[in-house]
């Protein structure tokens, strides 16, 4: 294992260990749930905007609870504070690069403005020599994006 592969390491022991943002947060403007059949992760997310329904609005609290490997915790912690003041096309793009880093579209330092846009996400790009946690890295995002997705009443 080399020195990077060892640092994000123990990055997701550390954030599935002690998980940041992690509770209820009230009010919440949206709160959704996700559940992980394959590894039987479970997350509720809350999240909290700027401005009310607002395109300009940004998302100014996420927390959330949950209970699971440390990979779906530590990606759903690392998520919470990767998110802080992205619009929703923001955060949405956010979700696109990192799910092409762990399905392997991505080559990880091959470009340094992923490396920056995805930051200490990067911690997460170990996962795609195993397909079967990717569902555990994405279960807090997936989440993520049915809670901002528009629906219909
Ligand atoms: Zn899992």
């Amino acid at each position: 294992m080399n020195e990077i592969q060892e640092l994000y390491q123990q990055l997701i022991i550390d954030h599935g260990c002690n998980p940041r943002n992690f509770g209820c947060l009230e009010p919440a403007d949206c709160i959704e749930e996700g559940y992980n059949p394959l590894c039987g992760d479970r997350i509720k997310l809350y999240l909290q905007w700027s401005a009310a329904a607002d395109s300009a609005s940004v998302i100014s609290a996420a927390r959330f609870e949950g209970c699971g490997c440390a990979i779906s915790m530590a990606s759903a912690s690392l998520m919470t504070e990767a998110i802080m003041n992205l619009n929703k096309l923001q955060a949405e793009a956010l979700f696109h690069q990192f799910h092409d880093l762990l399905i392997g579209k991505q080559e990880e330092h091959q470009d340094g403005h992923l490396d920056m846009q995805l930051g200490k996400l990067m911690a997460l790009s170990g996962v795609k020599a195993f397909p079967m946690r990717i569902k555990c890295a994405t279960l807090a995002w997936h989440t993520l994006i049915s809670a901002i997705s528009p629906r219909r009443n």
